[in-house]
């Protein structure tokens, strides 16, 4: 820290993302990519692209947030696009919590929360999940407080039903609670059909991991008029520019690409099972997951252990020092041949340790 650093951040301990290694090459399953390309209309789009960038970004993604519109059923200014989900996030808890509002969140969850609360200066709570890492919505009922909840959730994989978040949404009138959706294509139940219902729902999802699109860095909010408006206050005062010309390019092209998208989540969710299935018979438990990830733990064989020995044979999987975390790996689904080393990797090492 130098001396000029601000008291205001002194404190802030930065969010930990997933290794991102250059020395040698992984078979990556820790940081929820996808492991197919991007769509070719996105490339494409993007390519074309680049031979404009001395020009500035469209401030407002308008093409971008037609065309997104038009894909969710909404009109445009019920959305707003971001640069990843990440923003649109940090923007939310600017523009809905403070001091005399504080926010709510689970214990287990996106480890990004606490982060963005910090650095808004803005107090928190963090709710235990049940003993088997399920949410209570009950226990979200009348907080007084603004509730980020990530469905399907991370690291655990586990979903709750647009029923039960209903039931959140109605026993908070006065506050937002914002579900963040970025696993919600690989098996769960989107809120987006909610929020002509419910002027205290924000809704945001990513092109990080079911649109192949992670380096992009495009995500998005869905909410009523009056929450994008003053998501976009925000917005315009921090980053005008904020998604840049190849990325909305690209995002354009991914989205009349529907059909690709679909279909590598129906990979993503058989090869979800199959290697469910194949580390439950070497004696793993894995929990239900809907995401493109899975969250695993064996009796004999330490989290830790499991990804420092993976990671030896170049496997790359996710692990978290948390303790109800630790004795866990969350390993992300990829195609059908990394899971087939994965699970050839385990093996060797479950002899070894036998
Ligand atoms: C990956 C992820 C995000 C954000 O991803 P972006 O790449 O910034 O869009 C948000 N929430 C959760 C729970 C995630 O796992």
């Amino acid at each position: 820290m130098s001396r000029y650093f601000s008291q205001k951040y002194a404190a802030l301990t930065p969010y930990t993302p997933g290794e991102q290694p250059t020395d040698m090459k992984y078979v990556k399953l820790n940081t929820n990519e996808s492991p197919f390309p991007p769509s070719e209309k996105a490339i494409a789009a993007a390519d074309a692209e680049a031979r404009r960038l001395q020009l500035y970004s469209d401030p407002t993604s308008g093409a971008l947030h037609k065309k997104l519109a038009e894909t969710l059923g909404l009109e445009p200014d019920e959305v707003l696009v971001t640069n990843g989900s990440d923003e649109i996030l940090n923007f939310a808890f600017m523009a809905f919590c403070d001091e005399k509002t504080p926010a709510a969140f689970a214990d287990i969850t996106y480890g990004f929360y606490p982060v963005f609360a910090e650095l808004n200066n803005i107090p928190y709570t963090e709710i235990p999940l049940r003993e088997d890492f399920t949410l209570a919505p009950e226990d979200y009922f009348g907080l007084g407080k603004t509730i980020f909840i990530a469905n399907p959730n991370a690291p655990t994989g586990l979903a709750l039903s647009r029923a039960d978040i209903e039931r959140i949404l109605r026993a908070n009138p006065d506050h937002v609670v914002v579900i963040d959706e970025a696993y919600v294509d690989f098996g769960g139940e989107s809120c987006i059909p909610l929020i002509r219902q419910y002027d205290n729902l924000l809704v945001t999802q990513t092109f990080s991991k079911s649109r192949s699109m992670a380096g992009a860095r495009v995500g998005f909010g869905a909410g009523c008029r009056e929450l994008i408006r003053d998501l976009n206050t925000i917005k315009y005062s921090t980053n005008p520019y904020n998604v840049n010309r190849m990325s909305q390019a690209a995002a354009i092209g991914v989205l009349s690409d529907e059909d690709y998208t679909r279909a590598n989540c129906q990979t993503v969710i058989e090869n979800r099972a199959y290697t469910t299935a194949e580390l439950e018979k070497r004696g793993f438990s894995v929990l239900d997951s809907r995401a493109n990830f899975i969250f695993a733990t064996h009796p004999a064989i330490a989290g830790k252990k499991l990804y420092e020995d993976l990671k030896a044979r170049g496997v790359l999987i996710r692990h978290f020092e948390k303790p109800r975390l630790s004795p866990y790996n969350r390993i992300t689904i990829g195609s059908k041949e990394q899971m087939d080393i994965l699970l050839q990797k385990i093996d060797e090492i479950m002899e070894e340790n036998v």
